[in-house]
């Protein structure tokens, strides 16, 4: 397993295959946001040569995200191939699960594992505002479909943002009571220097102010094991729940020291901290003739040069790239 400069064990590669979308979250993406062209888009052979050799180095964990991954409509070639390369152990996506009713079976046809799936509130005039052109019976048809085409365990993700759904996560923390979902809160990032980043520094509101809204609710919460220290997710239960509430801090409880992640943009970079600029460009090779070797050889280059970690709290983050390009 690849190792960084820091003894971090490397073997997780989260994949954006567009950067696309069909919402546009206040905090992610601006309405009018550029978007790569679709040529400059790595092609599922290509992704599928990456995803070999990040095998072949001892990756083992994978995650599709976008963008909206789904808006690919060579998305199933994509599951299907990187589902075939032996060694991938698991493969997972990101999704706003506006298209699952058509795709889940297939997707889970083709090899997909699990879903995790972005929802805000469960107030549809919530959604509307927050996700912009979000509809959340769209969103619920689709949570439905992946769970009922077994693409579980399924992963609620809900950004709180000020002034928007900050309420709203007690009524998602109830579903837990009776369905075995996990219903994770995520921190406010700001990236880049655009609209989405003020918004993301202003409107920012602590997880352990989330945790006390529960709290207040339904009493404390049961801290669960931490089975695996690289998982983001400090994870909670309320007492005789089905579910897990978990809590994604970045910024109030930052885990960059556990890190096991690697990313690839939808136009064929490595990007080798979320929250950084540092990118090593891979789609070149892949278009040059480059083999697996010489991708291995970047892709060594990218863990052993990656990042400590954040430097949120000094007030930097990426220059340039913003959620939509990486992909959470
Ligand atoms: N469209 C898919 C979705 O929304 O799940 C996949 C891509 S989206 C960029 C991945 C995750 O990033 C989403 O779950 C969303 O909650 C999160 N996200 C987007 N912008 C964010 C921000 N500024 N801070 C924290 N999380 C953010
Ligand atoms: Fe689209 Fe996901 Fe970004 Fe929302 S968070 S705009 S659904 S890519």
């Amino acid at each position: 397993m690849p190792k960084d400069a820091f003894g971090r064990e490397i073997d997780y590669l989260r994949i954006s295959v567009i950067d696309a979308c069909n919402l546009r979250c206040v905090y992610c993406m601006p309405i009018n946001a550029y978007f790569a062209p679709l040529r400059s888009l790595l092609t599922p052979a290509e992704i599928e040569q990456v995803v070999r050799v990040a095998v072949s180095l001892g990756f083992r964990k994978f995650r599709i995200t976008g963008g909206e991954p789904t808006l690919r409509s060579d998305l199933l070639e994509i599951v299907s191939r990187m589902a075939s390369v032996e060694g991938v152990g698991d493969l997972a996506m990101t999704t706003n699960a506006i298209a699952l009713p058509k795709l889940a079976v297939k997707l889970k046809q083709a090899g997909l594992k699990r879903v995790n799936v972005h929802l805000d509130s469960l107030n549809p005039e919530t959604v509307r505002q927050q996700m912009r052109w979000g509809n959340l019976e769209e969103i619920w048809e689709g949570i439905l479909a992946a769970e009922e085409a077994g693409l579980v365990p399924i992963k609620l993700n809900s950004v709180v943002t000020a002034g928007f759904n900050e309420n709203d996560v007690v009524e998602l923390a109830r579903l837990t009571l009776e369905r075995d979902w996990h219903v994770r809160f995520i921190e406010l990032m700001p990236l880049g220097t655009g609209e989405c980043a003020r918004l993301s520094i202003q409107r920012y509101v602590s997880n352990i102010e989330t945790r006390r809204r529960i709290e207040q609710v339904f009493g404390p919460l049961i801290e669960l094991e931490q089975t695996n220290p690289a998982d983001e997710s400090r994870n909670y239960k309320i007492p005789g729940a089905k579910g897990v509430i978990g809590f994604i801090s970045p910024v109030s409880q930052p885990y960059c020291g556990n890190c096991n992640r690697m990313r690839l943009t939808a136009d064929g970079k490595f990007h080798l901290c979320l929250l950084n600029d540092d990118e090593l460009d891979v789609k070149a090779a892949l278009r040059n003739g480059g083999g697996p070797e010489k991708i291995a050889e970047i892709l060594l280059k990218a863990v052993a040069i990656k990042p400590t970690g954040h430097r949120l709290l000094q007030g930097r983050s990426t220059t340039e790239r913003l959620m939509h390009q990486l992909g959470g």
